[in-house]
């Protein structure tokens, strides 16, 4: 077996590992980046494309969370994480959240004037910014529909870095702070997956690890560290933790922001390149109404949930765009590393008023893309029809149900939580976890509660935050 020292173990490279690497490593600190995925090039496939979920994805493509319904959910995995196959929309998380949270988790330093601070050193680290031109056709469709019926609507601003012809490139942990922290003396060692970590007294000794060599075949390997920081997602930090025996307040408490969606047709073509950026906002922070990526595998995919008769619209799938209702759900789900099992079991409990909430965010998405012209809408929903004008969105509020509701989402959080009110959280003010001096979680595990908004922003913010803190406490 191969044994490696270091003095920071970072296991996971996505939103958060890649932000704790930079950050100590800029500062001197000789760390290691343990990442189970694959190094994909950045360039090296098409964003959006099936090439880029069996590269990128975790199983290739979507999981599960089991429940009533249950909800599809994605994870990046490779060096860069969930980054990497993401849409690099940022929104701040917002101050009254971050209030409310400080006061009911009780966290220590978690003020407007801390994570204001951090934010815009990561905006200004990552370049976000708005699509210096007009934002796609897909995008505009939502503020024309907004506008039409008094809505508010936002255009997002995005982890992007644009030249002066106006392209964009997506500022990915693989393309900034990666790279960033290997400059300043990090290593990275991809294909490579800690499967528990070892223990003596409240210390982390270290990682046991398989690592895939370049010939396919696989290796043990032991890192011994003084630190380490577990940034492997909502998903698979707590799962981690589990497998290395750290159970109290870990894999609980879950959340995520169920989505449901309708295939819209216009009377004209609409562009399916990039995904929309403009975001309904009239509802937010517990209901938000945006628009995916609409290739034609997304836009056959979300016809097929609606079960209609969808051969014509499927013909002239150019015309067909996919959006979506996304909700700040009050449930929570739960992560279990089950001995045997290589992927914990992830289950999601939602209540009868996130499946109201459903139906409200399924009529609201129907009369804003119908006021934006579209002729056709077909939801997500087994049987509820297709709706061509306001009157046919009247059975939608009741078809919305368990049974007949297909859901997905691509923002999990909470489930280590931080805070000092142990009774809720796995971890402390700035992410240590209880009972353990130098092991940490810094990615979305943290984040204590759905945000309601795209998460990567929030998430980085935090982890910032954190470093900072393991920096200047030790
Ligand atoms: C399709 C999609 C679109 C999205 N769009 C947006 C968006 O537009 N805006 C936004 O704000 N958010 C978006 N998100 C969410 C955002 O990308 C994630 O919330 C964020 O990346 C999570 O950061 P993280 O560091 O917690 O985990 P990740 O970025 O997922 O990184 C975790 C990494 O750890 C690795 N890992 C896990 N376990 C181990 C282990 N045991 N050993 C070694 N490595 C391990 C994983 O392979 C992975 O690479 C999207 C997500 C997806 C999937």
């Amino acid at each position: 077996m191969t044994i490696l020292h270091t003095e920071v173990l970072v296991v996971g490279s996505g939103a958060g590992g890649a932000t704790t690497a930079a950050a100590l490593a800029a500062r001197g600190r000789r760390v290691t980046v343990v990442e189970e995925g694959p190094w994909v090039e950045p360039d090296a496939v098409e964003p959006f494309s099936l090439e880029e979920m069996v590269a990128k994805y975790r199983h290739h493509g979507p999981s599960a969370a089991l429940g009533a319904p249950p909800i599809a959910f994605a994870e990046g995995r490779c060096v860069g994480g969930s980054t990497e196959i993401n849409s690099g929309l940022w929104h701040r998380l917002p101050g009254e959240l971050a209030e409310e949270w400080r006061h009911t988790y009780r966290i220590d330093g978690f003020t407007a004037e801390v994570l204001d601070r951090h934010a815009e050193q990561v905006e200004r680290a990552q370049s976000v910014q708005k699509v210096p031109a007009d934002a796609p056709l897909s995008s505009m469709l939502l503020e024309r529909g907004a506008t039409a019926l008094g809505w508010r609507s936002v255009e997002f601003p995005r982890v992007f870095r644009y030249d002066t012809a106006g392209r964009g490139t997506k500022q990915t942990m693989a393309r900034t702070l990666i790279p960033q922290a290997v400059a300043d003396g990090a290593e990275v060692v991809p294909e490579t997956k800690v499967l528990r970590l070892e223990r003596s007294g409240d210390r982390v000794t270290g990682a046991r690890c398989q690592r895939r060599r370049t010939d396919g075949t696989i290796e043990d390997l032991t890192i011994r560290a003084e630190h380490v920081f577990v940034c492997g997602g909502a998903i698979q930090s707590p799962a981690l933790l589990q497998r290395s025996g750290i159970r109290a307040n870990i894999g609980r408490g879950l959340k995520l922001h169920p989505t449901i969606k309708v295939a819209a047709r216009f009377p004209h073509t609409v562009d399916h390149d990039d995904v929309p950026m403009h975001r309904i906002t009239e509802f937010a922070p517990n209901l938000t109404i945006g628009g995916s990526a609409s290739r034609r595998g997304h836009v056959a995919l979300a016809l097929a949930d609606s079960t209609a008769d969808t051969a014509d619209a499927l013909a002239h799938w150019e015309d067909v765009a996919v959006y979506y209702a996304a909700i700040r759900s009050e449930g929570a789900g739960r992560v279990l590393a089950i001995p045997g099992l290589k992927a914990p079991l992830v289950t999601y409990r939602l209540t009868e008023g996130d499946v109201s909430r459903l139906a409200r965010g399924l009529v609201h998405l129907g009369e804003v893309l119908l006021a934006a012209g579209a002729t056709e809408l077909y939801p997500s929903v087994t049987g509820a029809g297709v709706a061509r004008r306001p009157a046919d969105l009247f059975p939608w509020w009741g078809a919305v149900s368990r049974q007949r509701t297909s859901l997905m989402t691509v923002h999990l959080t909470s489930s280590i939580r931080m805070g000092e009110d142990r009774a809720r959280t796995g971890a402390d003010s700035y992410g240590r976890v209880w009972g353990h001096r130098n092991l940490r979680v810094n990615d979305a595990s943290l984040v204590p509660d759905a945000p309601g908004v795209n998460p990567q922003a929030a998430i980085m913010t935090i982890a910032a935050r954190n470093a900072e803190h393991f920096l200047e406490h030790g």
